[in-house]
């Protein structure tokens, strides 16, 4: 039924317009990194590879770490 009134042609209907990927990049990559970051709290940010002292980011993301099966205890 949506392709149809898309079709018809009718100026009524708004059209969606297309986002160019050059300028959907940066926030691509920015959304990548923010991942990568998430993945590195939930994942690596234990031990050896600690930023933060103590157990606190550990504990706070230690669901999320079972969950995605990261090893742990
Ligand atoms: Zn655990």
């Amino acid at each position: 039924m949506t392709e149809a009134v898309l079709k018809s042609g009718n100026p009524a209907v708004a059209q969606p317009t297309p986002i160019p990927l050059r300028e959907l990049m940066p926030w691509i990559i920015f959304g990548g990194l923010l991942l990568l970051l998430a993945i590195y709290f939930v994942g690596a940010e234990e031990g050896a590879t600690s930023l933060v002292p103590g157990m606190y980011v550990h504990e706070f993301v230690h669901d999320g770490r079972h969950l995605l099966g990261f090893p742990c205890h």
